[in-house]
């Protein structure tokens, strides 16, 4: 049944090229997804100017991107957390329909419940969806298979739980998987301790943290981002070989922790604490993999067929494990990853489509991780399945100089306590319109409003002074919630909790 409407969605994707005859179809489509990657964490500048963070770090290739193609500086992520932002993009659903809204490790677990026993606050999180994406979802890379693309997934997938079928990228539509499975961050970066956690212990002995596969490279001085990339362009290199159109996810576990300096390029970074130079090493060498991405693609004449997008899963790490003050690693934004505010989802967004996108060019318009599902398709000419409901919106006429026409605001929900504390690092549903954005804290009912393009590290709150917009995008977020059928959290010991329109007459009262 869903092979032969497969079938049939190939046939409609070849008429709606057709209609759309001028512009060039991608041949093959990289996405490029570091993970944990700040808005702020590469020397191309996402900001306005250029700033302390972006001449701290050195990343010649993510210039290169920017020089060829599409920088936006508004681009988001689907949630400040891994897991609901990597199925989002798998899914175009965004997390609070999907009900992906928190990371994945076990099968049938709720990773979330221990932690949230130390808050204060009276929320539990919803019967949320703990396992993650499963192999019978129609994933990017199963419609990329069956419209007969070789896909290839790299590095970190954290895309379905250990012990459920979404765990390992082969079910998900991948006809190649390097070291992906269920959990989110590596055993360690090194090779000298066969990527394992308790050979970072200096310990024998397995965990699941331990990256799988890439034994080749065991005992050896190599970085688990340089084994990975190697082995990605042998694949690719393959996929020349073999004539086919390639669909690649590449994603590196780095910059994820643990924070392990590639001792090579630690020269580069002298007067950094040390945590912070172990730091700047890993994004140094993502950078590497994607110049070597990028040479492999050119190599093979691929490149020039190429829709490359460049982004991450969620904002910087700066609640816990980085070196210096705390919460400022993604300024000027606020907070960091787990958080609502700016910087737990801002991230670096390039993409870059020769013939198509124009070179160097920047823009202001907001888009989010779930978004690249029906735009990398379509950029190929492959169609969604009529029956997939989306919430994320082509962005293709857009990338080709065209408006963005979006129906519906984006939009965050996260109803779950990340276990780590700092500003905006709570339960929470948030939208943004136009250069405002609402913030709904659920556990204390706090509504914060902000002009983020005026005020990117949301200092002034604009709910009190601005009433009748913090009542419209309330309305509009209740909907939007209401709409995608958006789960709430719960009340320990029974109960609902303050929805967010309550929460607004409470403070307007
Ligand atoms: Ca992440």
């Amino acid at each position: 049944m869903l092979r032969s409407f497969l079938m049939l969605s190939l046939l409609l994707s070849t008429q709606a090229r057709a209609q759309n005859s001028d512009v060039p179809e991608a041949r093959h489509v990289v996405l490029f997804l570091v993970d944990d990657l700040g808005w702020q964490d590469t020397s191309v500048p996402h900001h306005t100017e250029k700033t302390p963070l972006n001449e701290r770090y050195r990343t010649p290739h993510a210039e290169r991107l920017a020089r060829e193609g599409l920088l936006l500086r508004h681009g988001y992520a689907s949630s400040p957390v891994c897991t609901p932002t990597r199925t989002a993009i798998h899914s175009g659903q965004s997390p609070a329909r999907s009900h992906i809204t928190y990371w994945t490790l076990y099968a049938d677990r709720d990773q979330t419940t221990p932690w949230a026993r130390k808050d204060a606050s009276s929320l539990v999180a919803p019967a949320w969806d703990v396992n993650g994406l499963d192999q019978s979802d129609p994933t990017l890379a199963r419609l990329f298979s069956d419209a007969g693309f070789r896909t290839v997934h790299a590095g970190k997938a954290h895309l379905g739980a250990i012990g459920s079928s979404g765990a390992d990228p082969l079910n998900l539509g991948f006809d190649v998987n390097i070291a992906g499975h269920g959990p989110g961050g590596p055993g360690s970066y090194y090779g000298q301790h066969d990527f394992r956690a308790n050979g970072r212990r200096g310990k024998p002995g397995k965990s699941v943290w331990d990256v799988p596969g890439l034994e080749a490279y065991h005992q050896k001085d190599v970085y688990l981002t340089e084994a990975i990339v190697e082995e990605t362009c042998g694949a690719v290199r393959q996929a020349a070989k073999d004539d086919k159109r390639l669909f690649l996810s590449f994603a590196p576990y780095a910059v994820h922790a643990p924070i392990m300096p590639n001792k090579k390029y630690l020269e580069h970074y002298p007067d950094l604490d040390p945590k912070e130079a172990a730091y700047a090493t890993m994004v140094e060498t993502v950078d590497h993999a994607l110049g070597a991405l990028l040479s492999t693609l050119e190599d093979e004449g691929m490149l020039k067929d190429t829709l490359f997008v460049y982004t991450s899963d969620n904002g910087g790490l700066s609640a816990h494990g980085r070196g210096g003050e705390r919460h400022v690693h993604n300024a000027p934004l606020r907070s960091g990853k787990g958080s609502a505010y700016e910087g737990g989802v801002r991230v670096p967004w390039i993409v870059r489509w020769p013939g198509v996108v124009a070179k160097g060019t920047t823009s202001d318009v907001p888009v989010i991780s779930h978004d690249l599902y029906p735009s990398l398709l379509a950029a190929a000419g492959v169609s969604v399945p009529k029956d997939h409901v989306l919430d994320g919106v082509d962005l293709t006429p857009f990338w080709q100089g065209g408006d963005l026409d979006r129906e519906h605001p984006l939009l965050w929900h996260m109803p779950h306590f990340w276990g780590v504390h700092g500003p905006g690092i709570q339960p929470y549903s948030a939208l943004r319109q136009g250069s405002l954005k609402l913030l709904f804290f659920q556990g204390d009912g706090r509504i914060e409003l902000y002009d983020v393009l005026q005020d990117p590290g949301e200092t002034q709150d604009l709910a009190p002074e601005r009433p009748a917009d913090a009542r419209r995008l309330a309305q509009l977020l209740a909907a939007e919630l209401l709409r995608r059928k958006a789960q709430a959290p719960r009340v320990k010991g029974g109960g609902q909790p303050l929805g967010v329109m309550a929460a607004l007459n409470e403070m307007q009262r």
